[in-house]
């Protein structure tokens, strides 16, 4: 059966380009890039090299790049650390009410085990924070903002700068996770004026399991993971030097087509949308129209359940998600779609669709083709739509 991958915002495959530069570090050059001796400097060189390619792809300086597991890692480390580092001079920190799981928890943490007060914004009916409400929720007490600059589920993408510059007029430290934007769109740490940024490789065809913080010069944050010398002393650990050559070569490619890439990819996002609202009556596009991730594609399908949609869909080759892949598994609505004051019969009948350079227009239109049928003989057999169809024509 033929199968078509539309959850490139939970994961990508690693590039081929990519592995390829991998692979000598699993194996000729498996050294220890903390080893004095030459199998280590090999290694040592790689990572140099890695982090000096970062840090210039997205604005930085080289002593600015920390290399952690992943996304998860950074943003506990960001809201963590930052929390518990400035926890003398305040115990507020304002996030979103849209964050993914990873700063969620974070923050439900420190409020339990030390005390922290935590603000989380509303967002708009369109996903969006609005800057007075960030304003407003300032106190003397606030020491960390962490507003994500793309949201995972609905694609939004939040006015970080501005965001930031708020923050930085009452001298607050200002924390991004970029996760989802690094790679689909223009990213710089300058532009964007933040303290701290966290992105991982494997949501722009690089490995799983490496991911950065990317921290400004002169904020130190309580170390997460202490042990060795690494990370300039402020994060332990053995390097992953494959994973950070991957990183590092996988943003390179990612950066140097992202203006291809991104009108690629708009294109078939658009298409699909187009599609979907024209053929598929009941269907409520969630998120901004505008400010979006081009990838991303979130729709409620009224009178039935997400779960049943991804189900059928699967069987027909098609893979994409319902709300995070971090939250399916639980029943649980999507807090974000929930946020954005959908009701919440409608946020269960909710399915994500993201799409990557490697889709075509055929996959979009064979994808709208099943969508439509599996969603026509869901509603068939749903009470609650047969109640109002007796009263609706062209369904
Ligand atoms: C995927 C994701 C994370 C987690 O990153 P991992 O590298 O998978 O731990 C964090 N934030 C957002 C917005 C994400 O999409």
């Amino acid at each position: 059966m033929k199968r078509i991958y539309l959850d490139h915002s939970a994961t990508t495959p690693v590039d081929e380009e990519v592995l390829q530069k991998m692979l000598p570090y699993f194996t000729g050059k498996f050294g220890n890039a903390n080893s004095m001796h030459g199998f280590g400097q090999e290694g040592a060189y790689a990572v140099d090299e890695s982090r000096r390619k970062i840090a210039s792809l997205i604005g930085a300086k080289p002593n600015e790049i920390y290399f952690t597991s992943g996304g998860t890692e950074a943003d506990n480390w960001a809201i963590k650390g930052m929390a518990l580092k400035m926890r003398e001079k305040g115990n507020h920190v304002i996030t979103s009410s849209i964050e993914h799981a990873a700063i969620m928890s974070s923050c439900a943490q420190i409020a339990k085990e030390y005390g922290f007060e935590i603000t989380y914004l509303p967002v708009d009916g369109n996903g969006l924070v609005r800057p007075e409400d960030l304003r407003a929720a300032i106190t003397d007490k606030t020491v960390l903002v962490s507003i994500m600059l793309a949201n995972n589920e609905i694609g939004t993408i939040q006015p970080i700068k501005e965001l930031a510059e708020i923050a930085h007029e009452k001298g607050i430290y200002f924390h991004t996770d970029a996760v989802q934007a690094v790679g689909s769109i223009p990213v710089s740490v300058t532009d964007l004026g933040v303290d701290l940024m966290s992105f991982s490789a494997h949501k722009f065809y690089g490995p799983k399991g490496v991911g950065v913080l990317y921290i400004h010069g002169g904020v130190k944050p309580t170390k997460l993971m202490t042990g060795g010398h690494q990370e300039r002393t402020m994060r332990g650990g053995t390097t992953n030097v494959p994973g950070v050559v991957g990183m590092a070569a996988a943003l390179e490619k990612a950066v140097n087509n992202l203006d291809e890439n991104y009108v690629y990819i708009k294109k078939l996002r658009d298409k699909f949308v187009e599609r979907v609202i024209n053929e598929i009556p009941y269907a409520i596009y969630n998120g901004d129209k505008e400010k979006r991730l081009p990838q991303n594609a979130n729709f409620a399908f009224e009178f039935i359940e997400g779960e049943s949609i991804l189900m059928s869909l699967d069987l027909a080759g098609i893979a994409c998600s319902s709300g995070s892949a971090c939250s399916s598994g639980s029943l649980e609505p999507s807090h974000v779609l929930l946020a954005t004051g959908l009701p919440i019969e409608k946020a269960h009948g909710s399915i994500r669709f993201s799409f990557g350079r490697d889709n075509t227009e055929e996959e979009v239109d064979y994808v709208v083709d099943k969508l439509k049928e599996i969603v026509c003989k869901l509603r068939a057999m749903s009470p609650l739509f047969c109640e109002i169809k007796g009263e609706t024509k062209n369904v």
